[in-house]
């Protein structure tokens, strides 16, 4: 076939920057660069790559034409201009740091725990949770939703309770700055490691404050002095040293030097000058959003400025709503929250995504008419940068003898995961994976179950199935089967990382398939004195054995998992229940399914590889 040749024609060079949206059709690229749409269009078809006037094209395509044609760009993605008009709209300006009142009231300091894996990150921040929860409330039942507040001689601080720097890099990379401190803990025994180094990294590069916790000293082969050594060759040189870097050594474990530790942090929140108007329209950050099967969508919110209300009219992102309910961390329902206070907020229209600014708004109708642009905006973007994932995708087995024939190999994933900020965390990191023979492409990222229009979509478009958190239900699962999808199950971020990276490097472990053996459905829940609650449940699939292991999934999201340790046929126990029959399966440890939800057992067996 003959195709009309493309001469370039270099004497038009649009002058500047040219500002360029993300997924532009060459009907809109070729007069922004002084070219025609059949410019762009033969020009890409020399390049092997065949576009229609009207297509969609990706980032690359656009460089490639722009850098042809000799324009400097800037890619934006589609909506960002729009932002502005937005914002002008909701009659605010751009969150700016600077727009901070000197004489406004001091703020409590957000604080982001960062460090190695392993180094006790989990364990400081559960123990800074319990011993200081705040007064009148210690020993009451404390929530996980992404963020709590403890007091020190009077005095709030706040702390994200994601620890980590994925979380907080996809946060940045959203553009929200929630954090104005971060700690940097050090395993006292194993000393600076490359994740040190990595939150380290991330931390400067957000300009923002670093606290060094030194922790596990209560270890016999605690080296502090060591991590004092490693750290000042990184430019931290400890206070004690003649640097400007606070360090506290710590037992997150055995609750040693946690109070200096909040003190010190009080200091640089002092030296921060921390401070936010509570009156005003209120705006912050999500830092934290799923979908509740009884409650709706649900945001956790960080309050930055005034004070959010129940019954103010809200966009969060894309989705917007009037305040229904506000429950802080301890599960209480509040009125309203002030700055740096994080909150659960009810109402919304829809799920928002972490690290999406929250403003409020001056009525109901212009909140939704922003959420519903940005919504638009959002869907043409996501049209763009897919508009390629399609083509050439491999399987994670397949990647390594792809990159040895020398073939750039094109890994295409379907990502779904339980909650949108391990969603955002996740594809982040994944992203980091990306290197020059090895593309990857998210085709579809979710929040949810993982559904047979997935699979459908993962087998259209050759893409393997990363779920976190999350589990095909029954027909998914045989669908899949059929058309040969893989779907790769985690629930831990770095496993599923680690996968990745072996794949490329042709050094896949053996997997370990978890072939389900059981379903059933809870029909109803019997409450027993003295043995607690049990599921009366009927079983759709396979068979149900005691002791074998068992998931708990509601709505394709995994609840629970643990072991059947109780299970019944009427009254009698029962070994095993096969499909079609009726039983009762006792919840010793978790007493909190609803009918519909279903409980699926799984063997390990590990498949050989070929
Ligand atoms: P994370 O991965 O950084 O969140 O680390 P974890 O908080 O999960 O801690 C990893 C392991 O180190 C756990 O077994 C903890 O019990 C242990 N650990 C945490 N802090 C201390 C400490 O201060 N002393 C000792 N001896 N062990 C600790």
């Amino acid at each position: 076939m003959d195709f009309p040749s493309y001469t370039p024609d270099d004497t038009a060079v649009p002058e500047g920057v040219v500002v360029l949206e993300r997924a532009s059709t060459p009907q809109d690229l070729g007069p922004k660069l002084n070219r025609t749409a059949a410019d762009v269009v033969r020009f890409l078809m020399q390049q092997g790559e065949m576009v229609t006037a009207t297509q969609s094209l990706n980032d690359d395509m656009i460089e490639l034409f722009a850098a042809d044609v000799g324009a400097e760009i800037r890619l934006v993605d589609p909506g960002e201009e729009q932002e502005v008009e937005l914002l002008k709209m909701l009659e605010v300006g751009l969150l700016d740091d600077d727009e901070d009142d000197d004489d406004a009231p001091l703020r409590p300091p957000v604080i982001t725990v960062m460090g190695h894996v392993d180094h006790g990150k989990t364990t400081l921040l559960d123990r800074i949770r319990s011993a200081n929860v705040v007064a009148g409330e210690a020993g009451g039942i404390t929530q996980h939703i992404g963020a709590y507040q403890t007091v020190r001689n009077d005095r709030l601080l706040t702390f994200i309770d994601t620890p980590g720097h994925e979380a907080f890099t996809a946060m940045r990379a959203r553009g929200a700055d929630a954090t104005d401190i971060v700690i940097l803990v050090v395993a006292a025994d194993d000393g600076v490691m490359p994740q040190t180094i990595e939150a380290l990294d991330h931390a400067r590069a957000a300009d923002v404050p670093i606290v060094v916790a030194v922790n596990k000293i209560d270890r016999d082969n605690a080296d502090p002095t060591r991590v004092l050594q490693q750290l000042s060759e990184r430019g931290l040189v400890p206070e004690a040293w003649g640097g400007d870097t606070i360090v506290v050594e710590v037992s997150a474990l055995q609750d040693l030097g946690i109070d200096d530790l909040l003190d010190n942090l009080l200091v640089v929140a002092d030296l921060e000058d921390l401070r936010a108007a509570p009156d005003g329209r209120s705006r912050g950050v999500v830092l934290e959003s799923h979908l509740d099967v009884g409650r709706g969508p649900v945001a956790t919110v960080l309050v930055q400025r005034g004070t959010l209300k129940v019954g103010d009219p809200l966009v969060a992102g894309a989705s917007w709503g009037r305040v229904r309910a506000l429950i802080d961390y301890q599960g209480n329902q509040v009125k309203e929250a002030g700055p740096s206070t994080p909150v659960e907020v009810l109402g919304l229209s829809d799920v928002a995504q972490a690290g999406d600014d929250f403003i409020v708004a001056p009525d109901e109708r212009k909140a939704s008419k922003v959420a519903e642009t940005r919504e638009h905006w959002q869907r043409v973007a996501s049209h763009g940068r897919d508009a390629h994932a399609m083509s050439g995708g491999a399987r994670l087995e397949d990647i390594f003898s792809q990159i040895q024939a020398g073939e750039a190999a094109n890994l295409n994933l379907v990502v779904k995961a339980d909650v949108n900020g391990s969603l955002e965390a996740l594809t982040e990191s994944l992203k980091k994976l990306e290197r020059p023979e090895v593309k990857l492409s998210f085709v579809l990222r979710g929040v949810g179950g993982i559904s047979q229009g997935d699979i459908e979509l993962a087998a259209a478009s050759n893409a393997t199935i990363i779920g976190f958190n999350v589990r095909p239900d029954r027909n998914a699962r045989e669908l899949a089967l059929a058309e040969g999808v893989e779907i790769r199950s985690y629930e831990i971020i770095y496993k599923a990382l680690e996968d990745i990276e072996n794949a490329i490097i042709g050094m896949l472990a053996p997997e370990y398939e978890e072939v389900v053996t059981g379903d059933a459905e809870v029909r109803e829940i019997f409450r027993v004195p003295r043995i607690g609650a049990i599921a009366g449940c009927y079983v759709t699939n396979g068979v149900i054995t005691r002791g074998s292991k068992v998931r708990f999934l509601r709505e394709g999201t995994i609840i629970w998992k643990g072991d059947i340790t109780s299970l019944k046929r009427f009254k009698d126990d029962a070994r095993e229940v096969a499909a079609g029959y009726e039983c009762g399966i006792g919840l010793s440890d978790f007493q909190d399914l609803k009918p519909g939800d279903i409980i699926e057992t799984f063997e390990e067996r590990e498949i050989p590889r070929t």
